[in-house]
């Protein structure tokens, strides 16, 4: 008779296997669907592998054919993982008074092509650093939400971006200018862009990899920006 894993109730019945082939059960007691005999307990530097192999651009489908873990196995390491990580504002140096910020917005989309999600980064330039980030659509209301997410000492920077109204609405007139990529004055965020694109599966043109939820891919993002913005500090 098994047991189940969470609250010890025999009363359960098989259920399938899942995509691994492992054999699952389905507790009536208290509701849960769980592998029967988990294959094992996997160490600390096992976990860091997938991760690391989750930060290279593969997809979670991908990691779970390599592993034969299940993307609810790795998406449940990678929210852990995340939390283990100091929070975005925490990750970048101090602005100084000369600091200029580079704004943008790029496209990704959640679930379906139609569900197009922008994300708007403001980098400062110094530093190469991203200071602040939102996801949402591209409405004034999203970037608005980007310049409240801007630090304090970071909001009184003059800042460049491109010609899109939300800006001029959004951020201050006596500091912020819209611009045409020719002046050069977006150059390192719009490369960043394509670092991100590089990098982050979800985030490539014609990409079959996709976020199944904001939740989940605003995690991806913020996992990426935090560990660039580290990988700076050390470097500056
Ligand atoms: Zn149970």
């Amino acid at each position: 008779m098994h047991q189940c894993h969470v609250c010890r109730s025999t009363n359960s019945i098989k259920n399938g296997t899942n995509r691994c082939g492992n054999a699952q059960y389905h507790c009536k007691n208290c509701g849960t669907y769980r592998v029967l005999k988990p294959r094992h307990v996997y160490s600390e530097a096992e976990k860091q592998t997938v991760l690391q192999a989750c930060q290279g651009r593969s997809s979670l489908r991908g990691v779970e054919r390599i592993f034969g873990i299940t993307r609810q196995t790795i998406a449940r390491w990678i929210k852990a993982h995340v939390q283990t990580l100091p929070d975005v504002k925490d990750t970048f140096l101090a602005a100084t008074a000369d600091d200029v910020l580079e704004l943008d917005e790029t496209w990704s989309f959640v679930f379906k092509k139609e569900y197009k999600r922008w994300l708007w980064t403001a980098m400062c330039r110094r530093t190469r650093q991203i200071v602040a980030f939102v996801i949402g659509d591209r409405s004034k209301a999203t970037c608005l939400r980007l310049w409240e997410a801007l630090p304090h000492e970071y909001k009184t920077c003059h800042s460049f971006s491109d010609f899109w109204a939300a800006y001029r609405e959004a951020f201050p007139v006596e500091t912020h200018r819209c611009v045409g990529k020719e002046t050069g004055d977006t150059a390192h965020m719009e490369r960043w862009n394509n670092t991100l694109r590089q990098r982050v599966g979800r985030y490539v043109r014609q990409t079959l990899s996709f976020s199944k939820c904001d939740a989940f891919h605003h995690l991806i993002t913020q996992l990426f920006i935090i560990q660039y913005n580290l990988s700076l500090s050390l470097t500056i």
